[in-house]
């Protein structure tokens, strides 16, 4: 038996034993994660800088402070979400009825490398508040982050219910042959199908949190100050390796000289003159991704940065004008610190624009006009929507997170991770007693030939 079954079998046995039903294992089990970040907060920086360049700041706010609230949310919630929920009985008032949550068993989630940290660790919640044992694995490419994340969970969580198994595509791969009882992905949408594929061999049900080029429409009607704003924020972060970056701006050949400016502006406010050397701007994760996102500025018309350095895996905050929608840069998701800028003459020629292409993880729209806002939302489709911001829709606990069509299937966060890791069972509850009035029921049946 190869090292990856045995694990995955020493995790089915300690889930058997029944030692993440009670509510107390499950608590003490979040409350350690909890303290893992709290003390383990300087080798998580660390890696997390060795892996993108990230600032410790960047690490605080955007891999652990959530993740923290995430688990407090939890950890107060989770006596209620343990209950048994009674349903309405228009049967008869003899029998209970109602709705257990068990957890579903053994569980993989296989973990993404922009942020490596949390979207490996934030799903572990919801599989723990459930009463499951998970295999962790954590994304190859951010390598420092994998291997630390693979020296602390055991010092703080249950080993045996617990594993991180590393390593690249065959070790996926080998994992993958294993049954469990669901799977949660986090990644791109050509991985996925091998997830999903894989999966459908046991009929392991998947939640497949996938990646897509999420539109940003800015509105004739808008104070631009403010958007250009927080669109810099959300595309440049990370160097742009976040799911839920504004892919492309759609405005009117009007705007698009004063969204540059705007951007130009706040780029320096954040990043200086030279984003190089400020400490709060990224790196590309790998020279295959630096090469990759390189090749997207060739032949574009380039409106600022559109340099970089391969030795340091640096690329240039870079804005694009005049997009031709047939350009590779509007054809996969950029992933990376380039925004080109994609001219329409009108709101409804932005929602035929973004209806022509795959269903996003995120659509944003700017806009004074709450009107133009429920029009975009109306007639369009993504996983989730932001309006005058971006990305902050995933912050919200109680805001499920997750893609729809191409940029996925299923949601967690909040109590819908509590939910997707527990399987609901409808019970009912009989007594033993009144057996007369169930005669109809057994035959010798009585002679009846209409519903009349
Ligand atoms: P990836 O999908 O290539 O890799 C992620 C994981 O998949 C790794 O653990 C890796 O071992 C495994 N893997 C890769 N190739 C495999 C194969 N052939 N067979 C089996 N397993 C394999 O990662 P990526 O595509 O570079 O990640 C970026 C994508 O992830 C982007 O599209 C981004 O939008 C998306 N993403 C989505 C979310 C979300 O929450 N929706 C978050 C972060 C990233």
């Amino acid at each position: 038996m190869s090292k990856i079954s045995e694990t995955v079998k020493r995790a089915r046995t300690a889930f058997n034993s029944g030692k993440t039903r009670p509510l107390k294992f499950r608590i003490q089990q979040l409350e350690n994660l909890q303290r893992m970040v709290k003390e383990r907060e300087e080798e998580i920086t660390a890696a997390l800088y060795a892996d993108l360049h990230k600032s410790k700041q960047s690490v605080l706010y955007e891999e652990c402070i959530y993740f923290l609230q995430e688990v407090e949310y939890a950890l107060s919630n989770l006596p209620q979400w343990i209950l048994d929920e009674p349903v309405e009985n228009d049967n008869t008032k003899d029998e209970q009825l109602y709705i257990h949550s068990e957890p579903l068993g053994v569980v993989l989630i296989i973990g993404s490398w922009d942020y490596p940290f949390v979207l490996s660790i934030q799903p572990l919640v919801g599989a723990i508040a459930a009463g499951n044992a998970v295999v962790l694995k954590p994304s190859e490419v951010s390598e420092k982050t994998a291997i630390l994340l693979a020296t602390l969970l055991p010092q703080y969580l249950d080993k045996d219910l617990f594993p991180v198994i590393n390593g690249g595509v065959p070790e996926t791969t080998e994992l993958l042959k294993e049954k469990f009882d669901h799977i949660l992905y986090t990644g791109s949408t050509g991985v996925g199908k091998i997830i999903m594929t894989a999966a459908a061999k046991h009929l392991t049900p998947v939640t497949l949190e996938l990646g897509g080029k999420s539109p940003c429409y800015i509105d004739k009607d808008c104070d631009l100050d403010v958007a250009c704003r927080r669109i810099t924020w959300g595309k440049f972060m990370n160097s742009g390796q976040i799911c839920l970056a504004p892919d492309y701006i759609l405005c009117d050949p009007a705007l698009q000289g004063q969204v540059v400016e705007k951007i130009k502006k706040t780029l320096k406010e954040f990043y200086g003159d030279d984003a190089k050397s400020s400490p709060d701007y990224g790196r590309m994760v790998n020279s295959r991704h630096f090469q990759r996102v390189m090749s997207l500025i060739e032949g574009q018309k380039v409106a600022y940065g559109g340099n970089g350095d391969e030795a340091s895996c640096y690329i240039a905050p870079t804005i694009l004008t005049d997009v031709d929608p047939r350009s590779q840069v509007m054809q996969e998701e950029i992933f990376g610190p380039v925004l080109p800028i994609v001219c329409v003459k009108s709101l409804e020629e932005a929602i035929q624009f973004i209806n022509e292409r795959p269903k996003p993880l995120a659509l944003y729209v700017f806009s004074n006009n709450d009107q133009v806002i429920k029009k975009m939302i109306a007639e369009t489709s993504s996983g989730g929507v932001t309006a005058n911001d971006v990305i902050l829709h995933a912050g919200v606990h109680t805001l499920p997170f997750g893609g729809v069509g191409d940029s996925g299937m299923g949601a967690y966060h909040g109590k819908k991770s509590f939910e997707i890791f527990s399987h609901r069972r409808s019970c009912l509850i009989k007594p033993l007693k009144m057996e007369d009035s169930d005669k109809f029921r057994f035959p010798p049946f009585p002679v009846k030939d209409s519903l009349k």
